[in-house]
């Protein structure tokens, strides 16, 4: 004859084995249950942790935080919840997935639950552990594909520089700034001189070297504040924030020096470059960012047509000459 089979307690067998973490704390915050799953992944088994207090078993919990969450469940008698977002972990488990996730330990989402006891009273509080840690993989490598994304929409392919739509952004962006906040800033405009005639004589690969090139030497000689981009095909613009158009003029004058100092080097051919840079200050009065870029523009016609290889500020009575906008 078969031994009578003991039926198991279906309620108790799924707390058991469930691939969450299940512990129930008292008011001391002793523990009452410990499940398989905090068994296996804390290294420490029901035997050694049922009737003892949580924090003396575990000393690197955050006790102030844990224990105002436990309290706040048996004040309130409510349930609680905490995400892997706010707080990526209660306990330090390791987990199993490769390292490149770039994630140390087991996230983990949390709930409080507040337990009757016979008399009807809260007299403990089970937590569950859910393992969100290939959640939190997934966000947070979607989060660095995202941040990746948007710098490269910033970027020129051929130069690295910033481009032109984030420039444009960045230009209306301080112009409100400083319209707000009574500042002011100036805005150069630079446009390589003869660059068809680069390309023509020396190849378009020659004309790209030398757009890469100058943008690194003049990348150089800006401070971390200032925001160069290419504005257009031979074009660059140039945010210097906080700067009056006397300043500018220094630094734009800079740039042209550094420009024509030295030729730059293609397949160790020396090509002589100049170029031309026109440059408008920021005035409260103006319209729109717009309006700024076009003062740039007209300064930089007026710096083609006075001979090329020089700087010019905008002035009203500039505009008589300009072509029209
Ligand atoms: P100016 O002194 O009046 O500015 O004369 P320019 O020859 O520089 O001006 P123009 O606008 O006539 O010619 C600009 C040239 O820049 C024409 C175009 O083919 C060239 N260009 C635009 N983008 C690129 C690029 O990415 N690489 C190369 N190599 N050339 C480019
Ligand atoms: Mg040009
Ligand atoms: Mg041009």
């Amino acid at each position: 004859m078969s031994e009578p089979t003991q039926a198991i307690h279906l309620p108790d067998f799924i707390v058991e084995w469930v691939d969450v973490g299940v512990f129930v704390v008292n008011r001391n915050m002793e523990v009452t249950l410990w499940n398989r799953f905090m068994s296996n992944h804390s290294g420490l088994d029901a035997d050694a942790v049922v009737g003892r207090n949580l924090f003396d078993c575990f000393p690197d919990l955050p006790k102030a935080w844990l224990s105002k969450k436990v309290q706040g469940v048996f004040l309130l008698r409510n349930f609680a919840f905490t995400s892997w977002e706010q707080r990526p972990y209660l306990f330090r488990f390791p987990h199993n997935r490769p390292i490149t996730g770039g994630v140390d330990h087991m996230y983990q989402n949390c709930t409080f639950m507040p337990v009757k006891g016979a008399s009807g009273e809260v007299d403990s509080v089970c937590v569950t552990l859910f393992d969100a840690t290939d959640v939190g993989i997934s966000q947070t490598e979607l989060k660095k594909a995202m941040a990746r994304l948007a710098e490269s929409s910033n970027r020129d392919g051929l130069t690295g520089i910033y481009n032109r739509r984030y420039l444009e952004q960045r230009l209306s962006a301080e112009f409100d700034r400083c319209r707000r906040y009574r500042d002011h800033f100036s805005f150069v405009l630079f446009d390589l001189d003869h660059f068809k005639r680069i390309n023509d004589t020396y190849g378009h690969l020659a004309g790209d070297e030398v757009l890469c090139v100058v943008s690194r030497r003049i990348d150089e000689l800006l401070r971390s504040v200032d925001v160069m981009a290419r504005y257009g095909g031979e074009e660059f613009g140039v945010i210097l924030p906080a700067t009056a158009m006397q300043s500018a003029r220094i630094l734009a004058e800079r740039i042209r020096l550094v420009i024509e100092r030295e030729p730059v080097e293609y397949k160790g051919i020396p090509i002589p470059v100049t170029a031309s840079i026109g440059i408008a200050e920021f005035e409260a009065a103006a319209p729109s960012h717009e309006h700024l870029i076009r003062c740039a523009d007209v300064a930089l016609y007026h710096a083609k047509a006075s001979g090329r290889n020089r700087v010019a500020c905008y002035a009203p009575e500039l505009e008589a000459a300009a072509p029209p906008a």
